[in-house]
């Protein structure tokens, strides 16, 4: 398909409304009326953000013999955000309507038109406002007491390079990878978990020797590229944009964002960044602490370049979500509406269903529930018909429904498993259930 024919696959209300319906993602102290740019993840939202977490943790860290992990705190020493350039730098420009009050970032205007009340020409001067959110660490809220919630995790890992140099004994090349919660008072927080002002990252940085960075950089495009796919994506809905020269922050070598084609277009889902060497020597500088790799072979100090590959973790979440989005009708010209989630990424992996509600099929499904509980999250559903369950498992992206009807237990010890997208449905022994379970549910661990 070429780009002009896409369309996304849902828009963004839809998303919004079935996340909140079924339990996935909700606003923040909703009762209270909300606060802009946080939101909450329900019982399928923290099972779904796991499951990204784990199968980006699974590829990068556990199955890469150069890949290590770490899990820095989010309070750092003021000095790091001085010596990483956020404090001077990390500003958006700001402006604000004169006429009606609203606030934007100016990048992201078109023209001088608001686009909140329609007048021409209403804008303030931008003024460049930083991105850090503060506190203050003690009993004394003074300027000598203040931190920043961490803007990003990478600086933990570069604060770390010399402690994991000699604890693990690496060599070059070899990365460090960390997810964990990210804060930016972002000036507009919008487009549901796409932009807001508390989220998580994933991130690699990824040390290697300078002359095998440009070469490394580029695999570690095809090795993202491949883990989307990897856990279903659709291709034609991911593309890689190298960044054109006057977009590159002043140290980057190159930067290439993955971008999807969200409910609201074309946008950065990853950024894949070659840093040089400007990390480490600029927290060397402001430590005094030297942070350089002896190659042995070459008999010299080297500082390491960097390749950082920065993922969101929410941005992900709804990339996932938005992708497998599907409306369909089926042959008795039903509607039904299923995300067709990649089986490690959906939240619950199989729904156990007796036919009804009845005193002989309730044990028996109840004693399978509770067995394959112990593999996988599962959802016991006796409420309503059978058509009415298997619609509610499909719009949550369940692969598997385990169906025990009355031959179950009157005749052959067996129960039906039908799955979500074919919507086959095939007849197995109880005694091969889990096995058979774990066949069809390929990359869950
Ligand atoms: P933008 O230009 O959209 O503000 P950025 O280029 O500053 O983003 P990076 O600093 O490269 O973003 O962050 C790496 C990744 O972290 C992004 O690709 C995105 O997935 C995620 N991310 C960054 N800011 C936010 C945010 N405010 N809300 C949710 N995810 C975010």
């Amino acid at each position: 398909m070429s780009e002009t024919e896409l369309k996304p696959s849902v828009d963004m209300e839809t998303l919004v409304s079935l996340c909140k319906r079924r339990g996935f993602i909700f606003q923040s102290s909703e009762i209270y009326g909300g606060l802009a740019g946080a939101w909450d993840y329900g019982p399928l939202g923290v099972e779904m953000k796991n499951n990204v977490k784990r199968a980006w943790w699974r590829a990068n860290v556990q199955e890469r013999d150069d890949m290590v992990g770490l899990d820095a705190a989010i309070l750092m020493h003021p000095e790091v955000w001085r010596a990483s350039g956020h404090l001077d730098t990390f500003t958006d420009p700001m402006v604000d309507c004169r006429n009606c009050k609203s606030r934007f970032r100016e990048d992201e205007l078109d023209s001088d038109v608001c686009p909140n009340c329609g007048e021409r020409g209403t804008f303030t001067e931008p003024r460049m406002f930083n991105l850090m959110l503060r506190t203050f660490v003690g009993p004394v809220q003074d300027d000598a007491a203040t931190v920043y919630l961490r803007p990003e995790t990478a600086a933990g890992i570069f604060v770390n390079f010399e402690n994991v140099l000699t604890t693990t004994r690496r060599k070059l090349p070899f990365g460090v990878g960390q997810i964990g919660k990210s804060f930016r008072n972002e000036i507009t927080p919008r487009n549901f978990i796409f932009r807001t002002r508390e989220f998580e990252q994933m991130e690699i940085e990824y040390f290697c020797h300078p002359e095998e960075s440009l070469r490394l950089h580029d695999q570690w495009m095809r090795d993202r590229m491949a883990w989307y796919e990897r856990f279903g994506m659709k291709r034609d809905r991911l593309r890689l944009r190298a960044h054109a020269q006057e977009e590159l922050s002043h140290y980057s070598r190159g930067t290439s964002d993955v971008e999807y084609y969200f409910p609201i277009g074309w946008a950065e889902l990853e950024g894949i960044a070659h840093r040089g060497d400007f990390d480490l020597t600029q927290h060397a500088k402001f430590s005094g602490k030297e942070l350089s790799y002896f190659d042995e072979e070459r008999k010299e100090h080297v500082v390491p370049h960097v390749i950082e590959p920065s993922l969101g973790v929410d941005r992900c979440t709804l990339a996932f979500l938005a992708d497998s989005y599907a409306e369909e009708t089926d042959d008795k010209g039903e509607k039904r509406v299923v995300l067709r989630l990649h089986p490690a990424i959906a939240p619950i992996k199989v729904a156990v269903l007796p036919l009804s509600r009845n005193e002989k099929l309730t044990p028996a499904a109840r004693d399978i529930y509770a067995r394959l509980r112990k593999h996988w999250m599962v959802q016991y559903d006796d409420a309503q018909s059978i058509g009415r369950r298997y619609r509610r498992q499909d719009e949550i992206g369940t692969p598997l429904c385990v169906t025990v009807d009355f031959q179950t237990v009157e005749d052959d010890n067996a129960v039906t498993i039908r799955e979500r997208d074919s919507m086959a449905q095939v007849r197995v022994p109880i005694e091969g259930l889990a096995g058979a379970l774990r066949e069809r549910l390929p990359d869950v661990i």
